[in-house]
């Protein structure tokens, strides 16, 4: 059994607000904004993050990626600009072991971001 949050999510099973979705990537906003636009984009097949990736994920990598433009475009953030963060793994943050970008947008941002 899959007790995988983000797959319930892509299943239906655990509602969300769905920003963009087609074959392969499904995006909704974030339950806790960190910023004034925070939404998740996530791959529907369950990767558990950055290090499980295999060059058998070439193409959905880079389908996230391009899908990313689109999602901005859809939340108004394109020409803007936002920012895209993966947190890998226990330093990096990650709290949910299934592989996500973040898209923070709305607002400026500094650097570094720690
Ligand atoms: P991480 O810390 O792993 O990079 O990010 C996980 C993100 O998932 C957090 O920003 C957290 O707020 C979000 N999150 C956790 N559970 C849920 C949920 O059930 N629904 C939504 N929409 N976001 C969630
Ligand atoms: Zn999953």
């Amino acid at each position: 059994m899959n007790d995988c949050i983000f797959c319930k999510i892509v299943a239906g099973e655990i509602p969300s607000q769905k920003v963009y979705e087609d074959d392969y990537v499904y995006a909704f906003k974030d339950i806790q904004p960190q910023a004034k636009v925070h939404v998740l984009i996530i791959p529907k097949v369950h990767i558990s993050s950055v290090n499980e990736l295999e060059d058998s994920h070439k193409e959905l990598i880079g389908h996230i990626f391009i899908s990313a433009g689109k999602i901005a475009e859809i939340l108004g953030v394109k020409e803007s600009g936002y920012r895209i963060v993966n947190n890998c793994g226990k330093d990096g943050g990650q709290t949910v072991n299934h592989i996500h970008f973040h898209m923070f947008g709305g607002e400026p941002f500094g650097w570094p971001p720690f």
